[in-house]
């Protein structure tokens, strides 16, 4: 979705506010496709000093599967927007990716929230920061309590272990 911005683009103190639904359910994180509710972006795209500062937030709602637990979960997102707005990319600025190039004199506002969102990501999908995920020997959910692997240790190991932390 374009929106145009011929109205404040030349008008120092002009703002304009946007809001946006997109559907990005067809992306994956980790082992699943989290976004199946709809992502709303919502902000103002103001001119600062001749400069197009584009504030806002994106929230949603994503139903994920965790990478280390294998427990499904929900959680509620929010993710700022702060981007800047150009009308010519210069070099020097190619590796700031909260810089974006204006079609015209237009935002394509679904190309920045789904970039901005995608950054904001974490590569991997925890059901909690601190999930102590499964027992690689028995499979048992660790956030659940300790399985019996550690009882059952071989007193050799249990020695050898000793002498190591020594
Ligand atoms: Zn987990
Ligand atoms: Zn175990």
């Amino acid at each position: 979705m374009l929106l145009g911005l011929s109205k404040i683009i030349d008008c120092p103190g002009a703002s304009l506010p946007f809001a946006i639904s997109l559907d990005l359910s067809d992306l994956r994180f980790g082992n699943c496709y989290p976004l199946s509710e709809s992502v709303d972006a919502e902000g103002i795209i103001r001119n600062t000093a001749g400069v197009l500062m584009m504030k806002g937030n994106i929230r949603t709602c994503i139903h994920g599967i965790c990478d280390r637990c294998a427990g499904s979960f929900d959680r509620d997102m929010e993710v700022p927007i702060d981007v800047v707005l150009v009308t010519e990319l210069a070099d020097e600025d190619n590796e700031d990716e909260w810089v974006f190039p204006l079609e015209g004199d237009s935002a394509d506002l679904e190309d920045i929230v789904r970039t901005v969102f995608v950054l904001n990501m974490d590569s991997k999908l925890l059901c909690k920061e601190d999930c102590k995920g499964l027992c690689c020997r028995c499979g048992t959910n660790l956030n659940e309590g300790p399985c019996s692997c550690q009882k059952e240790l071989d007193p050799r190991f249990a020695a050898l272990k000793q002498l190591l932390e020594k």
